[in-house]
């Protein structure tokens, strides 16, 4: 398989316990399509999750981590970041406090979180 992200491996999203890596292609292209327009490093904090993984981290149960649909990532212009995903068409979870962004290609869907 051929990754051709400019600012991104394959191994950003692979799975933090066991290395596995079911990430579907097309958010990647999406968190591309983001980067080039924010000019930063997007730090991926969660990609594709096992279901272990998943288990482990507090995730629900249907996460769509575990499907490959699902990224965390977060950047230094998070607020900038935040406003662009307005315009998202999958599901956007924004942290404000915690200066992290679920980002998911499965239908539309606005959370904002306020923890620290
Ligand atoms: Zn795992």
């Amino acid at each position: 398989m051929t990754y051709a992200f400019q600012n991104f491996k394959y191994s950003d999203f692979c799975c933090k316990c066991c290395g596995k890596n079911l990430i579907d292609s097309g958010i990647i292209h999406r968190l591309q399509v983001l980067r080039d327009i924010l000019c930063v490093p997007i730090i991926v904090t969660s990609g594709y999750r096992c279901e272990r993984h998943n288990r482990a981290v507090g995730g629900a149960t249907d996460s769509m981590h575990v499907r490959g649909l699902a990224v965390d990532w977060t950047c230094s212009k998070i607020e900038e970041a935040a406003k662009l995903c307005e315009n998202w068409s999958g599901g956007f979870h924004y942290y404000p406090g915690r200066k992290f962004i679920h980002t998911d290609i499965g239908r539309k869907r606005r959370w904002v979180t306020w923890i620290i």
